[in-house]
């Protein structure tokens, strides 16, 4: 659907699609030129100084075999809810079990106190633990992988330096700190009996959840509330690692931290509307690249276009009506836009309920055509954008045909996400019209493993293996 297709629309908003349509629309050519400046800037961040991608070494150095056993914790601090897995790896090749139970993160948390932080996440534990194993007291310390899903600087697996917070965090005296002993004295001022044994970001976990049940696998994605993917360097390709005289050919996964990408503006096409975003953000100048892909954003730029539709002379865009509700800064999250991308073409009736339910606004036909339009426009570019991503990776490192984990709210329930990205990797990467509808992509994108539980457990698994085996 393009601006000439629409019939009935009124001048001054036709403009604003075509306007739009400008703006948001990412051509072959450029992608191409923002896949060329990621290459470069995956292997900045590799070198010592480094670049704006922090390319984070986790020392996790294997992929699983599939043979791991025994029983792990996982916990994982997403930007929404708080979950704690019981992971037990059979001796089944390949195979798990797993029990687990999700706790809201409050709001207030996201911004409040470090302390408060550590402590409900205790409290979330130590209550996992009683359901599930009764009496704390007679248990033997279990071992935990902890998903800790923001940029951290890790010297050892079990050491997690925060860079700065994303995702809308904002808890003073944490960046800059090791977390693992803030939170370890929270579990043991609570008596919980746990021994944390790997800090690992989410798509470091979903590479390895995903290697685990797929050998084809070699990047792991997450595109959710953030955006970020890992995959396995040598080493010998990592210069900032070069003091330790590691053999070149051991394998180390790299957290790139990819939301901060061009976070100095040199490719990526910001609209107003991004640099909105991030001039209100907490942390203006930081994750460029994720503002404008990851869920936490997407309701948001959408959010901002129609304000500026409305307030702008000589547009007439919900003219008369309140729009006080629509002026409330993040109240429109990724799945408003979702629902609008579903809703059928023809009358677009479920957009127009949300309008009036959600916002107390009654679109016109043609005004709830651009609001369609507009939808269209940013979850394509976002997904667009994802693809820049994942061609690089595969360039730097030779894949020409892989496997790729995705994880994410996202990946997993935007609509169109998926077949948009194959699309743009198709023109990234020069691949040939498939002869044959079914026939797999050089590169897929699929839905990984669950990442941050199985992932997590197979780190910690991985970890104690090579502790036992006397490595590092
Ligand atoms: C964080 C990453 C994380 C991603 C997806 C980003 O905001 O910085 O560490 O992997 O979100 O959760
Ligand atoms: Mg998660």
């Amino acid at each position: 659907m393009d601006a000439d297709s629409y019939v009935d629309v009124p001048k001054d908003l036709l403009k604003e699609i075509e306007r739009l349509e400008q703006l948001f629309s990412i051509d072959t050519a450029k992608l191409k030129q923002i896949t060329d400046h990621f290459v470069n800037e995956l292997e900045k961040g590799l070198r010592v100084g480094g670049g704006s991608i922090p390319m984070n070494p986790t020392w996790v150095m294997s992929f699983p075999t599939g043979y791991e056993t025994g029983t792990y914790l996982a916990l994982d601090m997403g930007g929404t809810n708080l979950r704690v897995c019981q992971i037990t790896l059979t001796d089944q090749k390949s195979e798990f079990d797993i029990i687990q139970s999700k706790y809201r993160m409050p709001e207030e948390l996201k911004t409040g106190e470090a302390d408060e932080l550590w402590e409900y996440i205790a409290d979330c534990l130590m209550q996992f633990i009683e359901t599930h194993h009764g009496d704390t007291a007679k248990l033997e310390k279990l071992p935990l992988g902890f998903t800790f899903s923001y940029p951290a600087s890790q010297n050892y697996i079990d050491e997690g330096v925060l860079q700065r917070w994303t995702k809308g965090f904002d808890i003073a005296g944490v960046e800059g700190h090791n977390v693992v002993p803030m939170f370890e004295e929270a579990l043991s001022r609570r008596g919980v009996p746990i021994k944390l044994t790997a800090l690992i970001n989410d798509t470091t976990g979903t590479l390895i959840a995903s290697a685990y049940t797929d050998t084809k696998m070699k990047i792991g994605c997450i595109f959710g509330t953030g955006c970020n993917a890992a995959y396995m360097e040598n080493c010998g390709s990592i210069p900032k690692l070069a003091h330790l005289n590691l053999p070149p050919e051991t394998p180390m996964a790299i957290n790139c931290e990819w939301g901060a990408f061009d976070n100095e503006h040199k490719v990526l096409p910001r609209t107003p509307y991004d640099e909105m975003i991030d001039r209100d953000s907490p942390r203006p100048g930081q994750q460029a690249f994720e503002k404008m892909i990851a869920g936490l954003y997407l309701g948001e730029i959408f959010r901002l276009v129609m304000v500026d539709l409305h307030d702008k002379q000589g547009t007439h865009i919900f003219d008369g009506q309140d729009i006080s509700a629509l002026r409330k800064a993040y109240s429109l999250d990724s799945s408003f836009l979702s629902a609008i991308e579903e809703d059928p073409f023809e009358n677009l009736s479920e957009t127009a309920d949300l309008f009036q339910n959600r916002l107390g606004i009654n679109p016109s036909k043609s005004e709830l055509e651009l609001i369609r339009r507009t939808a269209e426009l940013i979850g394509t570019r976002a997904a667009r954008l994802s693809a820049c991503g994942v061609s690089a990776i595969s360039r730097k490192k030779g894949y020409t045909s892989c496997h790729v984990g995705a994880d994410g709210s996202v990946f997993n329930k935007y609509p169109h996400f998926k077949s948009r990205g194959a699309e743009a990797l198709r023109e990234i990467l020069d691949w040939p019209e498939k002869t044959n509808p079914n026939e797999e992509d050089p590169i897929e994108i699929l839905a990984a493993e669950d990442g941050s539980g199985v992932g997590a457990a197979l780190i910690a698994a991985l970890t104690l293996e090579r502790v036992k085996a006397g490595n590092m």
